[in-house]
């Protein structure tokens, strides 16, 4: 095992039992990574095509059991973080004859039963977002409406929203909600960042480039791999050493404070996490 003496927070990764699962842990652990935000995967990746609400636990409760026994193998621990993929609109509308605005109220429904287990402490944050694709009017007015429901109940439980979005450095008019709803702004995570974002808190893909762009910004930011734990995706996204070796990366180029920035003062900050004291236990 890999010590970096620092925590090493990954902050957008996906687990999946059927694939490497917590193999996938062990691998981030081996080389110094010490704290996961579990994100749950597409519900129909679990084959969940749901029609209520409710039928989002199950998607959720895997997600919670993962993180529960990725926190065995940890130095530091793994926080559930819950919500219902954007991408689930095109599904509902395309394949199962939605329209846009029963896509809606199923999506926002899945985001009421997430905040739930927020709210007694059994998931961290949430997360919603719109299309990164381009979609119809009706289909955008649908999922902006499901992400302002996201920031409703961040608001509500007091909690952090990551959000999957268009790809774009300007989040602007998510902010401008954000605001409305006195949610403050770094709680609005943008997940897969390039490392520059008005409007939010960066979830950097850690590529070196985008690394070096969220360091020459100077702003609060985290670090992710999208890791998506797909068998049939295996170089999609970042593997789940790749945050680690970056936080090495850093550390050797005398970067030590935007390893504080990203791993600790940031996660407090957005999250109210402290990885520090959550360490060595
Ligand atoms: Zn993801």
């Amino acid at each position: 095992m890999n010590d970096l003496g620092t925590p090493v927070l990954d902050n957008h990764i996906h687990l999946d039992r059927e694939n490497q699962g917590i193999e996938a842990v062990k691998d981030f652990h081996r080389v110094g990574g010490t704290h996961l935000l579990l994100v749950n995967k597409p519900s129909w990746h679990l084959d969940v095509e749901a029609e209520t609400g409710e039928d989002f636990r199950a998607v959720f409760e895997e997600t919670i059991a993962l993180a529960e026994e990725a926190t065995e193998i940890l130095r530091g621990r793994a926080w559930p973080v819950l919500g219902v993929h954007p991408g689930l609109v095109t599904r509902l509308t395309d394949e199962r004859g939605f329209e846009p605005h029963e896509a809606r109220d199923l999506m926002q429904a899945g985001l009421s039963v997430a905040t739930e287990y927020v709210r007694d402490g059994r998931a961290l944050a949430l997360k919603s977002g719109r299309p990164h694709y381009d979609v119809t009017d009706a289909v955008w007015e649908a999922s902006n409406d499901v992400l302002r429901h996201g920031l409703d109940l961040a608001a509500d439980c007091d909690c952090a929203l990551q959000l999957h979005t268009e790809t774009t450095q300007d989040l602007s008019d998510v902010a401008e909600w954000a605001a409305e709803r006195d949610v403050p702004r770094e709680r609005v995570v943008k997940h897969y960042a390039t490392g520059r974002l008005v409007g939010g808190t960066p979830s950097v893909m850690s590529e070196k480039e985008y690394i070096e762009v969220a360091i020459e910004e100077d702003e609060p930011f985290l670090m992710e791999t999208d890791f998506v734990d797909d068998a049939d995706r295996p170089g999609a996204v970042l593997g789940p050493k790749t945050v680690p070796r970056r936080v090495q990366w850093l550390l050797d180029d005398g970067h030590e404070d935007a390893v504080t920035v990203a791993h600790v003062e940031t996660p407090e900050h957005v999250y109210g996490i402290d990885t520090v004291g959550t360490l060595g236990s």
